[in-house]
């Protein structure tokens, strides 16, 4: 169990999926860039980030920028919204103060563009959602992600792969930050569409390195 000074922002987990030296920029460098992608993230999560508003409609109870935490993963943030159904079942739901009867939580996440083809989306509401798990003593089973780009919503199977790889994730973040040392620059495919590739330069900074193990070599010879 982690302590409160120990814990670390939980929207970094789709950044260290999406690359440790992304988040290592991000999260100990202090470095952030907007580009297309972020900007638009921001706008689509605008509505989703208005202060905690409750509504109701026919069983369903809708809050938004709901505060989170997990000692276990060491991590604290703010969901986007969570959904509690009414529920009859004793099991895995938990009761709302001013409200009859039990509800059943399910984490909703905003996103820009498409579903991905790598977890980033993914870990980021298995660990929204194994907050909210530790916080009350559920289980929770699915979690829902909104895609602005085709308008849906695509459903989580909270499994087992998710959830150790999501702890992995954290236990990826702690090790980095209390190292504090940020992980070499590597160019990849994902690296076209990172908010932080002028800051990073991963193809200059490879090439220096080439180039810099190269005039070792040219020195050696001498
Ligand atoms: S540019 Fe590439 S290597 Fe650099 S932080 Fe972004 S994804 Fe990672």
């Amino acid at each position: 169990m982690y302590k409160e000074e120990d814990l670390l922002l939980l929207s970094g987990i789709q950044h260290i999926d999406f690359c440790e030296r992304q988040w290592a920029l991000i999260h100990i460098e202090k470095q952030w860039q907007e580009n297309v992608l972020t900007i638009e993230g921001h706008f689509l999560h605008e509505k989703a980030d208005n202060p905690y508003i409750p509504e109701k409609r026919k069983g369903l109870i809708t809050a938004r920028a709901v505060p989170l935490v997990s000692y276990e993963l060491g991590l604290y943030g703010v969901a986007d919204v969570i959904e509690f159904t009414k529920t009859g079942e004793l099991d895995n739901s938990l009761k709302i103060p001013k409200r009859s009867g039990r509800w059943q939580p399910k984490v909703i996440e905003y996103k820009r563009g498409k579903p991905k083809n790598i977890d980033c989306d993914k870990v980021q509401v298995c660990a929204q959602s194994l907050c909210l798990e530790e916080m009350h003593n559920i289980f929770i089973q699915e979690a829902e992600i909104f895609y602005g780009q085709t308008k849906h919503r695509e459903i989580v199977e909270l499994d087992k792969n998710l959830r150790n790889h999501t702890k992995n994730l954290a236990g990826k973040m702690h090790e980095i930050f209390t190292a504090g040392v940020t992980p070499k620059a590597e160019y990849k495919p994902c690296c076209k569409s990172c908010s932080l590739i002028d800051i990073c330069m991963p193809k200059i900074l490879k090439r220096s390195t080439a180039y810099y193990l190269k005039d070792i070599k040219k020195c050696e010879n001498y």
